[in-house]
């Protein structure tokens, strides 16, 4: 099996300066990209900044013959590393929306500060960034994106309400993009890792966070960037070496007229129906991925 190489592939990863980015870049620039290494090099609560992160990185790259250029730009400012991108290498053709913070706090106790950051950082970046790339994907009719979401963005986690809902946006975001960018041969997909760095070494038992290596998660991003991949609109959940797709499930379900016997007392009857997610040859359970998938249930209405 050939080797996926990316050579002549120009790479934009946000938050490279450590942890998942750190492992992507170097990564990416093993394979021949050149790589865009973007870090802001703040704290985890993102204050402070030093291009100290980004410049290590890049010379980690060069030493074995890499090809990386740094750029200290927040990723609330995505236009500019795209500019650094364009400049230095002429074009742009995979983007890893990478780059994070935490301000953890229970819903009671979270400001308004805490809670916009969080968005401004994960969420804005990402629409900074890709919002640049979009024009240079759609013309050269080539372009790849990876949105970090987490396993908060998919299921919740105390303590987390900005940062969950930063992250489920991205789903959807990236969802959105791959439908869109189809036609232009712009994969989006979201992965949802779980990795050892700093944002996970003070609530990840140590025995459980030493079989988290970052560098785990690194040959999924690579095979979903790649020319050749056409995996897109999907979720990927990824640690520790396991890989796999989240998708959605809807239960049977129960159709109801569109009559005065469309009550709370009906639903309340029928409840056990519409959880019903065993029955799956009656009224099976569907994986809808799209609006279209809403045309079986119009069907199915017609019949009552
Ligand atoms: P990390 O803190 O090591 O890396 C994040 C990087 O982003 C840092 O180097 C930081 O300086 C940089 N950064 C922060 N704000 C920035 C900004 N405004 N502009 C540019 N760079 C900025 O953490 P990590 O674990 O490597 O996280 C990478 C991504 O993976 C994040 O989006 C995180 O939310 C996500 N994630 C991580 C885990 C995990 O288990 N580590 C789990 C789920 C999701």
């Amino acid at each position: 099996m050939s080797e996926l190489n990316f050579t002549g592939k120009v790479v934009v990863i946000t938050g490279a300066g450590g942890g998942l980015g750190r492992e992507y870049a170097l990564a990416y620039a093993r394979r021949g990209a050149k790589v865009v290494v973007n870090d802001l090099g703040g704290s985890l609560a993102g204050f402070g900044g030093s291009s100290k992160a980004a410049d290590v990185v890049v010379s980690e790259i060069e030493a074995f013959g890499g090809i990386a250029v740094a750029n200290y730009d927040s990723v609330e400012y995505g236009e500019k590393i795209i500019k650094t991108a364009v400049e230095n290498f002429g074009t742009i053709h995979v983007i890893i929306n990478n780059a994070g913070i935490l301000r953890d706090s229970s819903f009671k106790n979270l400001s308004e500060k805490d809670f916009k950051l969080v968005l401004e950082v994960h969420l804005n970046g990402a629409y900074k960034l890709t919002r640049a790339a979009w024009p240079y994907f759609k013309n050269q009719k080539f372009g790849r994106i990876v949105n970090t979401s987490s396993p908060a963005g998919l299921y919740g986690n105390y303590g987390q309400s900005n940062y969950a809902l930063a992250k489920s946006a991205l789903i959807g975001f990236g969802e959105t993009l791959a439908k869109e960018g189809a036609k232009y041969n712009i994969n989006a997909n979201i992965i949802a890792p779980l990795a050892k760095s700093r944002m996970t070494e003070e609530i990840v038992p140590k025995d459980i966070l030493e079989r988290l290596g970052p560098e785990k998660v690194v040959p999924l991003v690579l095979f979903l960037t790649h020319e050749t991949t056409k995996a897109t609109n999907s979720i990927f959940e990824v640690a520790a070496g396991f890989y796999g797709q989240i998708r959605w499930e809807r239960s049977s379900g129960e159709l109801f007229r569109n009559d005065n016997s469309f009550t709370p007392e009906a639903i309340l009857n029928r409840y056990e129906k519409i959880f019903e997610f065993e029955d799956k040859t009656f009224s099976p359970v569907t994986y809808p991925s799209g609006l279209n998938d809403y045309n079986t249930l119009y069907e199915k209405a017609k019949t009552l």
